[in-house]
């Protein structure tokens, strides 16, 4: 089902209705890429451009998978929270690995703007927001953010968060001004498009069902065909299967969905100001406007593949939870793919053995890291560049088989439980704290009025006996300045 669509209002451009050719004719070629998503087109550009002949083996159709289904949110960064990327490496490398997704992000911003993409929906702006109140947090990640990594990020207020976000459940946000969105079909369609410019022939409905890595030139087995290289580039995500299980392997499949609603008229904008994405922190619901007045919000996500259709009203109960004031949306049209998840967060970059290559794993942050990779890997084949060696590290880790994806289906559900509670008790908290500031505005005002200056009744902590209630007559305002029920002032 992978990237399948109901009534895909973005899924009728051209570039997506045309004619498919299969491999059907045996080929050499210096460089084959298996998987037109945006990993492997992005190889296939890169390399072309260099003067590299090259071959694009995709068993579907460009852009079939999450390349073609996603919410278009480009950002730096990777799915491993930037404190465990130094902790992992070092602040040094981290800050080198955070400086190659930046330059992702930037090779995405010019191929969608200066090649002149048609359609590309550009939008400027993200913000992520915080689901509990946790200022302190987020004041140490912005620090962390713009000194260490030299990205630009502004923090925002709760107050600021919600002129823009009519809701209750957000607190502070991180606005990343330099993120942009764009259409996720026209983008993957665009960088086929160039790629073949370039010189580089892609074959769809071609799977690659096997692969001999062993020698000088390398051996592809299609249905139709044969295909000799001297480097072949896996870029199949979790999709890859049969050529190299054990790659597969390292990947946990989590699908998932979202969906845009019919247009909402002015409705959309009294509530939702942001012309940005929006994503919370703890990575349950990403939603922007598209097509002026039209909601996109991708949040549910299961470790099998199911049908996007299914996911329609659970979309739409969950739009409702955050934004009462929208009232019932009606939805248009559902969505989804695979993305994969390696066990430490981090992609899959860079050469498993002489000649085979592997630019996958990019999570739900693939925009950037997938066109970062790409580049990595056509320039180290072609130029020699070696930083595809600062993912080392993170080696390729088995993803736990079924047994994995049951694991990552709890661990999915527990944490989007604790979020929930946690943003429940966050904004239990607020409302006890605004009840008790207009108390207090309550008894500062009624002692105004009674003409004295008496301090707020406060409750004894726990554990300590109440006083006990005067029997006598209250005494004078004045001799209640210590506190009601303590000592008088004489
Ligand atoms: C709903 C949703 C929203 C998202 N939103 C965002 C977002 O806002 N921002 C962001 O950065 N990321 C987002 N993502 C994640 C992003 O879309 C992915 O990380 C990225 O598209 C992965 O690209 P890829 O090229 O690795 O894989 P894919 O797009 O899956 O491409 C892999 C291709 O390889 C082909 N293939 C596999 N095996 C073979 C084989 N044996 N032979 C031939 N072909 C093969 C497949 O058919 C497929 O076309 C989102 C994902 C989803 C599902």
């Amino acid at each position: 089902m992978s990237g399948t669509s109901t009534s895909m209002t973005n899924g009728n451009d051209a570039a997506a209705q045309q004619p498919r050719s299969r491999l059907s004719f045996d080929l050499d070629v210096d460089i084959a890429i298996v998987g037109a998503g945006l990993a492997g087109l992005t190889v296939a550009l890169e390399a072309a451009r260099l003067g590299a002949s090259i071959a694009v083996l995709e068993g579907r159709h460009v852009g079939w998978g999450a390349s073609g289904h996603h919410l278009g949110t480009v950002m730096p960064g990777f799915g491993l929270p930037v404190s465990d990327l130094v902790d992992r490496v070092g602040l040094e490398d981290a800050r080198e690995l955070w400086a190659l997704s930046k330059e992702g992000v930037d090779h995405v911003r010019t191929t969608a703007t200066e090649e002149a993409m048609p359609g590309i929906a550009f939008s400027e702006g993200a913000l992520e927001v915080s689901n509990v109140d946790a200022g302190e947090a987020l004041i140490s990640r912005l620090q962390v953010l713009s000194s260490d990594f030299d990205t630009e990020v502004e923090g925002w207020q709760v107050d600021r968060v919600r002129s823009e976000l009519r809701t209750d459940r957000y607190f502070h946000g991180i606005h990343y001004p330099k993120a942009f969105q764009i259409d996720s079909r026209k983008y993957v369609h665009g960088l086929a498009a160039l790629a073949r410019r370039a010189g580089a022939r892609i074959f769809e409905d071609t799977p690659v069902v096997s692969i001999d890595p062993s020698g000088i030139r390398k051996r592809i087995v299609t249905p139709s065909a044969r295909l000799r290289a001297s480097h072949i580039v896996l870029c199949g995500n979790v999709h890859l299967g049969a050529p190299l299980r054990r790659l597969s392997e390292t990947l946990l499949p989590v699908w998932r969905y979202a969906a845009v609603s019919e247009p909402l008229g002015e409705r959309l904008g009294e509530v939702i100001a942001f012309r940005g994405s929006v994503m919370d922190s703890d990575g349950i619901d990403q939603f922007r406007i598209v097509d002026g007045d039209r909601l996109m919000w991708a949040s549910p996500e299961t470790t099998w593949d199911a049908r996007p259709k299914r996911f329609a009203s659970a979309i739409q109960r969950r739009i409702n939870t955050v934004f009462p004031r929208l009232g019932r949306v009606a939805i248009a049209d559902v969505f989804g793919g695979a993305v994969g998840l390696t066990v430490h967060g981090m992609p899959q970059v860079g050469q498993l053995r002489k000649g085979l290559w592997v630019a996958s794993g990019f999570g739900r942050q693939g925009l950037g890291t997938s066109a970062m990779a790409g580049l990595l890997v056509a320039r180290s084949i072609l130029w020699g560049d070696e930083r595809w060696r600062l993912f080392s590290p993170f080696e390729l880790v088995w993803a736990g088989g079924p047994t994995g994806r049951v694991a990552g289906h709890l661990i999915g559900k527990w944490t989007r439980g604790s979020s929930a509670a946690a943003g429940v008790l966050a904004r239990y908290r607020e409302r006890a704290r605004l009840k008790e500031r207009q108390r207090e505005a309550r008894l500062a005002e009624a002692n105004r009025q009674a003409g004295t200056r008496a301090p707020p009744r406060r409750r004894p902590p726990p554990g300590q006996p109440r006083p006990a209630r005067p029997q006598a007559p209250p005494p004078e305002p004045a001799a209640t300045t210590e506190g009601e029920g303590g000592p008088s002032s004489h």
